[in-house]
């Protein structure tokens, strides 16, 4: 049996912080208290006197070797959980993608292929259906059964992920049935494809037209939309990446009258500024992700949404391609450049640094946005999501005293760019433990190839 004990932290959950101790035995948390002087000699002791204890961290928005854009994305399950891990998180919930013609279970059967013996941390699924011709429907009992519980429909890109608004209830009203959720891309594809034609048709094809076809009405209004829908399926609904103050509204205003809405939004969305789509030649194109990135207003409106609750998990919407790949597929039209950006390993220090160290968040809320909220969302609490006894030992040890400093150069991402290059942040990622295991240190990944577990997920 191998015993570690983590001695003299503050312990961070998003209940309570307290300085104690926790032990782990055979990849599970088993106590967490005073505990130095009465576990015995039979143990390993690791000095995290100083230095803050938190959930590893579960990230329930990624797109690991996903085929959907046109391109694969650059990060497959090893580089990606890699990189994840060596950020702090432990658990993630990738979108398993469907291709037209294809069922609901081969997809998924093609998906688990990718992530089987090479995903580094534990993995679920969510569904990711953009095609219900022929009775794909009848699926989705299966799909939940083996452990899918959570499905994602887009309301743009016509023509190949857009689902339409009868689409929309089906798919709502099946899944509510079954005690699944539906998580869904809320924008006005329609609207927006006929701004972007605008813009290409005055020869404005470069990659800030993707802010300018993407105003924030798009969003709101497919926001306010769906929740109807939803009333109408009488069915609950997660919204993915919301990135304006009008949504944050409108999930507001149906939580108030008790509906069963929540709304996540992203890493970036929270820090970055549109005057990135300024940048000259085709550097801007770093950041055409989907929906784009917001002005102030929006920013600090995600912000008042997290203290409130209305805006209840910050995941990263991992969805990268390099900058030569999108240059290379869109340098001629903005609408070609694979929409997506990274985030998987820095949502973590990206949260700690500008969120609580910026006075915007308490640490206990920090928790919450990144691990304890999202667990429960998707099934995986309390298994992942706190240090509490019975609970795996995914744990993080934050050093409140050191600085991360974010570059290409040095991330594990398998990318050319980050949008934060040379950001410094308050805060330093020291050790990451996985069921036990020490997997990162220092920003360096030192745990064993494809130890990561297919997590089956419960309906919530
Ligand atoms: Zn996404």
């Amino acid at each position: 049996m191998h015993r570690t004990l983590l001695y003299g932290a503050q312990v961070v959950n998003s209940a309570s912080t307290q300085t104690a101790d926790v032990l782990i035995e055979n990849g599970r948390v088993v106590a967490v208290g005073e505990l130095a002087a009465i576990v015995g000699e039979n143990c390993e002791r690791i000095d995290v006197r100083g230095k803050l204890l938190v959930p590893g961290g579960v990230d329930v928005h990624t797109h690991l070797e996903s085929p959907l854009n046109g391109a694969p994305t650059a990060d497959d399950f090893e580089s990606g959980t890699i990189a994840a891990a060596c950020g702090g998180t432990t658990t993630i919930v990738d979108f398993a993608a469907q291709v037209k013609g294809q069922t609901l279970l081969d997809a998924l059967a093609v998906h688990h292929d990718k992530a089987r013996g090479r995903a580094v941390i534990d993995y679920g699924f969510h569904m990711c259906v953009t095609d219900l011709v022929s009775g794909k429907l009848a699926e989705f009992a299966e799909v939940v059964q083996s452990g899918v519980s959570s499905f994602k429909v887009f309301m743009a890109y016509r023509g190949t992920l857009m689902v339409n608004d009868g689409e929309l209830f089906d798919v709502l009203r099946t899944a509510g049935r079954l005690g699944g959720q539906v998580c869904v891309h809320a924008e006005n594809g329609d609207v927006i494809d006929r701004l972007a034609s605008d813009l290409v048709a005055e020869g404005r094809t470069g990659p800030k037209s993707h802010l300018l076809s993407r105003p924030p009405e798009t969003e709101v209004e497919a926001v306010v939309r769906a929740i109807a829908i939803a009333d109408m399926a009488d069915a609950p609904i997660y919204f993915v990446h919301l990135s304006t103050q009008g949504s944050v509204e409108a999930v507001a205003e149906a939580r108030h009258r008790n509906a069963s809405v929540a709304g996540e939004t992203c890493t970036h969305y929270l820090t970055l500024d549109p005057s990135l789509y300024d940048q000259p030649g085709f550097k801007a194109g770093e950041v055409v992700l989907t929906p784009p990135l917001r002005e102030k207003v929006h920013r600090d409106a995600l912000w008042r949404g997290l203290t409130t609750g209305d805006v209840s998990v910050v995941s990263s919407d991992h969805c990268p391609y390099c900058l030569a790949e999108k240059e290379r597929l869109g340098a001629h039209d903005f609408r070609e450049i694979p929409n997506g950006g990274p985030g998987i390993e820095h949502r973590m220090s990206l949260l700690y640094g500008e969120g609580v160290r910026g006075g915007r968040i308490s640490l206990e809320k920090y928790v919450e946005l990144t691990a304890a909220a999202p667990a429960k969302q998707f099934g995986l609490y309390p298994k992942k999501g706190v240090i509490a006894a019975g609970s795996d030992a995914d744990i993080v040890v934050l050093d409140p005293a050191g600085e991360t400093v974010i570059s290409a150069a040095t991330q594990n991402q398998r990318l050319d760019y980050t949008p934060y290059e040379g950001w410094v942040l308050p805060g330093r990622i020291e050790q990451v433990f996985s069921r036990g295991d020490l997997i990162a240190a220092s920003g360096t990944y030192v745990g064993a190839r494809g130890r990561g577990n297919y997590l089956p997920r419960a309906t919530v």
